[in-house]
């Protein structure tokens, strides 16, 4: 089964609005084991769209459009589509209804317009649109298929799970899954030289890895008959990968490093505080994004000034004179102070210069302390990161959390 995506919107040629419609379904037609040649996008205009799908039509079995499907005049897809199939469209009441009722519940009423939007191609499949006023349309003529999805990406991805998947899954024969291996602390060109016998060994599994700000992602990407097959194959891919790649993988459950500390401290019935200077809350921030993070997270502070430094931890007056605020003793006093106000098993702070202006010789941008304390040790760690002032701080939290994890 060959498929191709054709998204509709002038917005989109003009760089309006991110195509994320594309990369939905093309995530998904994968895992259904479709495989996707070409993605196309092309304008609200009646000429080109028409030429798209004929060509389209005679290269491949399935084609997904998206967008066109609304009231106004320039939404057109519908009426190109079916000019094509050579399908008349008909007014379909039942449709007509369920958009009236769409506009009663939200106490508007339906404008005329709209009345284009129940005129369905006949021989087609509607697909109910429980989120918006387009519905969908599932057509199939000579083995060929194309279906018309509504643009709004809540409405797409609703109708694709409820609609299209069952659709499509009785064409498939096969099923691609992919599993994602995370790591920390090796850059792509190094990682992908550590396994690229295995990478240039394999075509099924297909092995790649992902830069993905800051980290690197090994993704394993199986296709097979059954789910089980498609498991076995990647489980005996990452039995292959895991002693070369042991010491920098955080997940292989594609969880994030946060929530990689989040698990580890709960198993381990423990709980951290974090005192931050230039992250400026970032880490407590990043990781209270995740439910339930307050079984394992007492407090963070930002003590950006020295002032406050002295106040809300206790560094000494002495330290910041004599050594600065960006320096291992302050790390390490506002680690203790933070770990003395009780009630946590771990503490860690971070002092450092984000930038954009520093001491070129002696504290230059990027240089940061982070430092650990427990109730029975203390210490810290100097890094020295590149980049901007938002990427040394999202580094900075990044190495945070990967410290604490080990
Ligand atoms: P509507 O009934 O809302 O007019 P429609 O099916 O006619 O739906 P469009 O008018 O083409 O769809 O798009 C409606 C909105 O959906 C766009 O303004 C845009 O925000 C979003 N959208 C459309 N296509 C895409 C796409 N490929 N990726 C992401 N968003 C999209
Ligand atoms: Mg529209």
């Amino acid at each position: 089964m060959k498929a191709e995506i054709i998204t509709i919107g002038t917005e989109l040629l003009l760089g309006n609005i991110v195509n994320t419609n594309s990369r939905y379904l093309a995530e998904k037609l994968a895992e259904l084991g479709i495989d996707v040649y070409y993605h196309t996008t092309v304008g609200d205009n009646e000429v080109r769209i028409k030429e798209i799908v004929i060509n389209s039509l005679n290269r491949s079995d399935i084609l997904i459009l998206t967008g066109g499907l609304g009231p106004t005049g320039d939404d057109i897809t519908k009426e190109v589509v079916s000019e094509v199939f050579d399908a008349k469209l008909t007014l379909d009441d039942k449709v007509l209804t369920k958009i009236q009722n769409f506009f009663n519940q939200k106490g508007k009423s339906m404008s005329k317009n709209n009345i284009k939007q129940a005129y369905i191609p006949e021989n087609s499949i509607v697909l109910d649109n429980d989120v918006g006023t387009a519905p969908g349309i599932y057509i199939e003529k000579n083995d060929k298929i194309a279906i018309l999805l509504p643009g709004p990406p809540k409405e797409l991805k609703v109708m694709f799970q409820n609609y299209v998947v069952p659709l499509l899954s009785k064409k498939s024969r096969y099923i691609i899954k992919s599993k994602v291996i995370k790591t920390f602390g090796i850059g792509e060109s190094k990682l992908e030289s550590i396994i690229s016998n295995i990478i240039n060994d394999k075509k099924n599994p297909t092995i790649a890895t992902y830069a993905k700000k800051g980290q690197v992602e090994i993704r394993i990407t199986a296709k097979a008959e059954s789910e089980s097959k498609t498991d076995c194959l990647i489980e005996s891919a990452v039995k292959q990968l895991k002693p070369l790649i042991k010491d920098y993988v955080y997940s292989y459950n594609n969880e994030t490093l946060e929530e990689v500390v989040f698990n580890l401290l709960k198993r381990n019935g423990l709980k951290i505080g974090f005192c931050e200077s230039c992250t400026g809350g970032l880490i407590s921030s990043r990781f209270t994004k995740l439910p339930g993070v307050s079984e394992v997270f007492e407090r963070g502070i930002v003590t950006y000034s020295n002032k406050s430094k002295i106040e809300e931890v206790g560094v000494k007056d002495t330290t910041l004179k004599r050594y600065g605020a960006v320096s291992s003793y302050t790390a390490l006093e506002m680690a203790k102070g933070l770990m003395d106000k009780g009630n946590i098993d771990i503490a860690v702070s971070v002092t450092g210069i984000a930038g954009p202006t520093g001491d070129t010789n002696k504290k230059p941008v990027g240089l940061v302390y982070i430092g650990f304390a427990s109730k029975d040790s203390a210490f810290t760690k100097k890094i020295n990161l590149t980049g901007d002032r938002i990427q040394i701080q999202n580094k900075t939290a990044d190495i945070v959390f990967s410290e604490i994890r080990k």
